[in-house]
């Protein structure tokens, strides 16, 4: 196993002696360390696979990891292996303990928009900019691991100081309702290790070695976890590269490898130099980019995979002059490699410029997954069903109570949401149990007592029922008494609410089918009832989410969500000074992340690189000039080649976008 790697590799795999670094560049096969690591420990060193535990950045990281490590080790047993997000792996350890820290193990996940929702109500606002920013805010300090009375105590301006004021009211509800949000999943373990000695010990012993990829991107609080966790024995590795820190604006902080050096001072750091993945042009555009960015650590990356093809930049009129034109170069490339769709990657700085691209490759019947976007999660009626999973979770969570007990309409008015709402505010009680008190029941009239009453009950039942039953049985079950089906066809156009059942039932079958993402490796869905599902749903809802299971498709993929992956050809879009760099960073002074975001989406590239930007751009209702990315003249000139510039003189490339040689083998198709 071991003849397929390179020496550095084959050390960073067999080092067992303490705290490892492995610090490399872009395609230099940190991943394929971490995977060959854990086969290795499995195998050779010892380890039972449930002492091990993999952390990677995304779920989509995850579920790769999964399927490599499968592979590598068919036959062996590797059940109880944990392969998981620093996310799930937080669930996992809350899930475990809630009770010490007063919760009960079936906690809700409150996505971002819930606890958006709770923040309109403390703050008793509907400006969202005040909302957002609050948000921000409150996030920011938890990644920290700051704690409210911490966020007092420091703030320093009347809107800090507000906003600490507020984030101890939220802490609060939260409880209230039972209820965690995403980053408490990395903050809470955290607090429960530092108060509750024996859980860390517990956990320590369980967990003897870590793995943890895209290392460069852990935040303050990810990083105390990871120190409690291998405490004074250190046995991990980190692979990580600095010029592919991208998540500073979520708090993630570079820094935290420099610690690393300081805080283990037995540290031992391995470089990888040889690139597996591209070719030496795409490299040396890699390279030659980010070097104009200052270095933390001193790294060389080489490549013997062929100098390959030029990197082509376009120059678009348009949005959709630029959207075309990748669909047209794409598809041409396609027929002339004789490649599939699945080879290409389509990415861009912002989630927004994917829209006109799906439409594009829907009129070219191209198909394509979009990750990194709206997550399926995300859709009402997916929503909808999940709020009915936590309720039955959790009867505290009043936010899938409010959410639940409205959809479809059952009798259930505002007013009386109202009346309970305060009744159960007075009374510091959720939503759920107000609605069994008789001071409560004597505020409003029968009919509507009886509406909620039934409500409630029902939910009372499947929480019977959600213990003992297949989930799938009781989400259907579900699905029929509340007429969901026929909720959408009264409140939607007939296409509309088809492709919402649609979803509803791919959902469903989902939740019943085997061998999907879980926080364990071969922990599968099956095996598993309607409570310990909804806190995964949760989860997956808010990383990336999964995607449609289209086998053969180009990938449509913001910059962030791409890290770690690789593509054979990948076009690049919007490549233009106000999108990558983004306006909000040439005015903050961050160019050097926007920088390192090129370098992420240059290194996706195995073959072939197309980076297209437009001359003009709509911004608000006008159409705006727009200058080529600072990033496209760091490139090597010689690497280049331009298309669509008047000032090209090379007649092959002023043809314009591949469009002629696509209407050559549109002829040729046709004469066939
Ligand atoms: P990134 O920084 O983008 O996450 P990485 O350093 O994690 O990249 P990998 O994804 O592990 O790199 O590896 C890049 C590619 O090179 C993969 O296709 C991997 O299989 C291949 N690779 C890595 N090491 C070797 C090797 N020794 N021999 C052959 N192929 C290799
Ligand atoms: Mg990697």
């Amino acid at each position: 196993m071991l003849n397929s790697m390179n020496a550095p590799q084959r050390e960073a795999v067999k080092y067992l002696d303490g705290p490892l670094l492995v610090l490399a560049g872009a395609g230099s096969g940190k991943t394929r360390v971490i995977t060959q690591k854990i086969s290795y420990l499995i195998n050779e060193a010892g380890y039972a696979p449930k002492e091990i535990a993999a952390i990677t950045f995304t779920n989509k990281a995850a579920l790769e990891m999964q399927e490599r490590v499968g592979k590598l080790m068919q036959g062996t047993n590797i059940k109880g292996l944990t392969i998981a997000t620093f996310h799930s792996l937080g669930l996992q350890m809350l899930r475990a303990e809630a009770s010490l820290l007063g919760y009960k193990p079936q906690f809700s996940i409150l996505d971002s928009s819930d606890s958006f929702k709770i923040l309109a109500d403390v703050l008793a606002t509907t400006d969202k900019q005040l909302l957002r920013k609050t948000q921000w805010q409150i996030s920011s300090w938890k990644n920290a691991f700051i704690n409210p009375d911490q966020a007092k105590a420091q703030a320093d301006e009347e809107l800090t100081h507000a906003a600490a004021r507020v984030y101890q009211i939220y802490q609060q509800t939260l409880k209230a309702y039972q209820a965690v949000d995403f980053d408490d999943l990395i903050k809470l373990p955290v607090e429960l290790f530092e108060q509750h000695e024996e859980a860390l010990n517990k956990w320590q012993r369980k967990l003897q070695y870590l793995l943890i990829d895209e290392y460069q991107d852990t935040n303050a609080c990810q990083y105390k976890l990871v120190k409690m966790l291998t405490g004074l024995r250190g046995q991990f590795t980190a692979v990580g590269d600095d010029d592919q820190a991208i998540y500073g604006w979520r708090g993630a902080d570079v820094e935290n490898l420099r610690q690393l050096t300081t805080d283990f001072s037995k540290l031992k750091v391995i470089k990888l130099e040889q690139n597996y993945r591209s070719t030496v042009r795409i490299l040396r555009a890699a390279n030659q980019v980010i070097s104009n960015n200052p270095k933390l650590f001193e790294k060389k990356l080489w490549s013997e995979l062929g100098t390959g093809d030029l990197i082509q930049v376009t120059a678009a009129m348009s949005e959709e002059h630029e959207a075309e034109s990748v669909v047209m170069k794409l598809q041409a490339h396609k027929f002339e490699h004789r490649t599939f769709y699945k080879d290409y990657a389509i990415l861009y700085r912002g989630n927004h410029q994917a829209r006109i691209l799906e439409q594009h490759l829907r009129n070219h019947k191209i198909p394509y997954t979009v990750s990194g976007g709206q997550s399926f999660f995300d859709k009402a009626e997916i929503k909808d069903l999940i709020s009915y999973l936590r309720l039955i979770a959790n009867e505290d969570d009043d936010p899938a109570f409010i959410r639940a007990a409205t959809t479809p309409k059952k009798g259930i008015g505002n007013t009386t949401l109202e009346r309970l709402g305060e009744y159960a505010s007075a009374h510091k009680i959720s939503l759920f149990a107000a609605a069994f008190e008789g001071g409560f029941q004597s505020e409003i009239g029968n009919k509507q007592l009886e509406d909620l009453l039934n409500f409630c009950q029902y939910i009372n039942k499947l929480q019977t029922r959600a213990v003992r039953d297949p989930a799938n049985e009781v989400l259907n079950d579900l699905l029929s008494s509340i007429h969901y089906e026929a909720f959408l066809y009264d409140s939607e156009e007939p296409r509309a609410a088809e492709v919402k059942w649609a979803n509803v039932l791919d959902f469903t079958g989902w939740l019943s089918k085997k061998g999907e993402p879980s926080t364990e490796y071969g922990n599968e869905k099956e095996g598993k009832n309607l409570l310990e599902l909804t806190q995964m749903v949760s989860l997956m809802s808010m990383l990336e989410g999964r995607e449609n299971g289209e086998p053969d498709a180009v990938k449509l993929s913001t910059l962030h969500a791409s890290k770690g992956l690789e593509f054979g050809h990948v076009f690049l879009i919007g490549a233009e000074e106000g999108i990558l760099p983004h306006r909000e960073s040439i005015d903050n002074d961050k160019i050097e992340e926007e920088r390192r975001l090129m370098y992420v989406g240059i290194t996706r590239a195995q073959k072939s690189l197309n980076i297209s930007w437009c001359k003009k751009r709509k911004r608000a209702g006008e159409m705006e000039m727009c200058e080529p990315s600072r990033f496209i003249a760091e490139i090597p000139k010689d690497d280049l080649r331009h298309f669509g510039n008047p000032f090209n003189k090379d007649p092959e490339a002023s043809k314009d976008f591949g469009k002629s040689k696509m209407a050559n083998i549109r002829a040729m198709l046709n004469k066939q």
